[in-house]
C-alpha cells in the first residue's frame, strides 16, 4: 500500500506533480492493500486464458460444423468438436487455477519468516510509476531469460521419467489450440510457474509491470499453442519469435522428438542444434 496519506504528501515525497497515470495507481492503490495488489495476478490470468483463445475457438468451431477448415490452420485435417474445447478450458480451471493460485500466494505469504515473499524480491507498490522505457526493457529481460530457462527446462521434462510422469499431459494435444496452452501436469504447471517468476525475481520490477509480465506471457503462450500462423501476425516483425509454426512443430512430433524446446524465440534451439528436420517456409 502506498504510504503517503494525500495526494499532496506523495508528490511532496516525489518533489514534483503526479503524472495523470501515477494519480490514478495512487487513488487505486491507497486503498487496496498489497496481497490484494498481488492477487490481481491470478485474477488477471484467469482472464487472459479464458478469453484470448476464444475467437480463434470460435472461429475453428464455426467452420468445423461446415466441415471444412478455417484459412492458416497449422494441421488443418484435424477437427474440433465444442467437447474438445470445454475438455481442455474444463482441466484449466480444475488443475491449473489451483496450482497457480497456490503458487501466487506462495509467492506473497509463505517463506521461513512469513514476511511477504513478492515485496522481499524487490517488487514495489509504490510512486513513481515505471517509464515506459524501463517497463520495455525490463520485459525485453524477462522474455529472454524465460525463453533460456524455459528451454532447458523442457529438455529435461523430454527424459524418459519427466515425460512418462510429467509432461505427457501437455503432448496429449498433437494439434495445439489457445486453450491448450496452460493444459499440462500440475507439476509441470508449478515448475513452469517458478520459471515465469524468476526473471521479476532477478530483475525486480514495479507491481504493474509484473502484471503485464504475466499477461503478456500468457498471451505469448496461447499465441504458440494457437494452431494458426497468420501471415500478417504482428509478432511476424519480432526477431527471432517462434510462434505457433516453431511449436506446433514440437506438438506434432510428439514424445520422442529432439526439436524446437524454446517457447518463444528460435535461437536456443539453433545454437544447441535442436531444431533439426524443422525448416520454415
Ligand atoms: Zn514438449
Ligand atoms: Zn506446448
Amino acid at each position: 500500500m502506498i504510504p503517503y496519506a494525500t495526494a499532496a504528501e506523495a508528490e511532496g515525497a516525489l518533489g514534483r506533480p503526479m503524472t495523470w497515470a501515477e494519480a490514478a495507481w495512487f487513488r487505486y492503490s491507497s486503498a487496496t492493500p498489497d496481497y490484494c495488489l498481488h492477487f490481481h495476478t491470478v485474477i488477471l490470468l484467469s482472464v487472459v486464458y479464458t478469453l484470448v483463445p476464444l475467437p480463434l475457438a470460435l472461429l475453428e468451431l464455426r467452420t468445423s460444423a461446415k466441415q471444412t477448415s478455417p484459412p492458416y490452420k497449422l494441421q488443418p485435417r484435424v477437427r474440433r468438436t465444442p467437447a474438445d474445447f470445454i475438455r481442455c478450458y474444463k482441466n484449466t480451471v480444475r488443475v491449473v487455477a489451483p496450482a497457480a493460485g497456490a503458487l501466487q500466494l506462495h509467492y506473497y505469504k509463505i517463506d521461513l519468516s512469513f514476511r511477504p515473499f513478492v515485496p522481499m524480491v524487490g517488487i514495489r507498490t509504490g510512486l513513481p510509476l515505471p517509464s515506459v522505457g524501463e517497463t520495455a526493457a525490463q520485459l525485453l529481460v524477462y522474455f529472454l531469460v524465460e525463453d533460456y530457462q524455459a528451454y532447458w527446462v523442457h529438455r529435461l521434462l523430454h527424459t524418459a521419467w519427466a515425460y512418462d510422469k510429467i509432461h505427457r499431459v501437455h503432448h496429449e494435444y498433437t494439434a495445439p489450440i489457445g486453450f491448450a496452452a496452460p493444459y499440462a501436469h500440475w507439476a509441470e504447471v508449478l515448475i513452469l510457474g517458478v520459471v515465469a517468476f524468476a526473471s521479476p525475481a532477478m530483475v525486480p520490477c514495479h507491481v504493474t509491470t509484473f502484471w503485464l509480465w504475466f499477461a503478456l506471457g500468457g498471451i505469448q503462450s496461447i499465441d504458440t499453442h494457437s494452431g494458426f500462423s497468420f501471415p500478417l501476425s504482428p509478432t511476424r516483425f519480432i526477431p527471432f519469435y517462434g510462434g505457433a509454426q516453431h511449436h506446433d512443430f514440437h506438438h506434432y512430433t510428439g514424445r520422442h522428438t529432439q526439436s524446437n524446446f524454446a517457447f518463444i524465440f528460435t535461437f536456443c534451439d539453433y545454437i544447441y542444434g535442436t531444431n533439426k528436420g524443422y525448416r520454415l517456409p
